[in-house]
């Protein structure tokens, strides 16, 4: 569903990815992981054009997103199949949890009312937080407002889920909470590309986890082969700090 062929990104001078190729099948879960500032997030917010990419080439679901300059037309369609949760959960204030799920398929499906509520209160189901659903974010916790972004994501039915760092921000006793959701939206059939420092995570769901060193995919392979015999000594060292 993602193909990346020869990608490359600068800010600037800096030259942040590098001649990245990455395929992402439909269905897969694909964990990302590198030291900080390596350029995972630019890598996956370039998949729903949060960042414009300079040469390369990059397709989500036959989209064919064109470098910086070029023909942004697939970027409507792209951002409505792909959704995003962030280390910070970006919900909004003044609308309660409901509301905050119903917003995209009412704005941007024309969603009838009774419709986007329904799928609303679904949604607050799978999570697990059903009884929140009339209270403003700030009264919930982080783990409860984490699982809001992924439901109101989950709302536009996207065809692919990106998430970057989606627990960092919470106090550990939260981080269960919102793996539980990710690993049971995983072996629901959905196609996840996934930045994480959880690496029990990324051992247990991922199908394959890509290491990225400064901007460079350097490793790719089956969770058990990158983390128990990462052959890139690059990849050794990472590990070696984190594990
Ligand atoms: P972290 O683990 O800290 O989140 P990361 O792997 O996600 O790091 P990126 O955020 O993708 O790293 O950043 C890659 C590089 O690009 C870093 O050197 C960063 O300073 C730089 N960078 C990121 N965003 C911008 C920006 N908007 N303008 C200029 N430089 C940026
Ligand atoms: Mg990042």
């Amino acid at each position: 569903i993602v193909q990346m062929q020869g990608m490359n990104k600068y800010f600037g001078t800096l030259h942040v990815l590098k001649e990245i190729d990455l395929t992402v099948e439909a269905g897969e879960v694909v964990v990302i992981i590198g030291a900080s500032g390596s350029g995972k997030s630019t890598l996956i917010r370039c998949v729903n054009g949060l960042e414009e990419f300079e040469s390369g080439k990059l397709i989500v679901d036959g989209n064919e997103l064109a470098p910086k300059g070029g023909n942004q037309k697939a970027l409507t369609e792209i951002r409505k199949e792909v959704g995003m949760v962030f280390q910070q959960f970006n919900l909004f204030p003044h609308l309660t949890v409901k509301k905050n799920i119903m917003l995209a398929p009412r704005k941007v499906k024309e969603a009838p009312e009774p419709i986007a509520n329904a799928t609303a209160e679904r949604l607050l189901n799978r999570v697990g937080i059903a009884s929140q659903a009339d209270k403003y974010p700030s009264h919930l916790s982080g783990g409860q407002q984490q699982r809001v972004a992924i439901a109101r994501a989950l709302a536009m039915e996207p065809k692919l889920m990106l998430f970057d760092e989606p627990t960092s921000a919470l106090d550990p006793e939260m981080i269960g909470e919102v793996l539980d959701v990710m690993r049971e939206l995983a072996k629901e059939g959905m196609t996840m590309m996934v930045v994480t420092h959880e690496m029990g995570f990324a051992r247990e769901v991922a199908d394959r986890v890509i290491y990225i060193h400064e901007g460079k995919i350097v490793e790719e392979g089956k969770p058990a082969d990158v983390f128990d015999n990462p052959q890139n000594e690059r990849t050794q060292a990472f590990l070696s700090r984190v594990l």
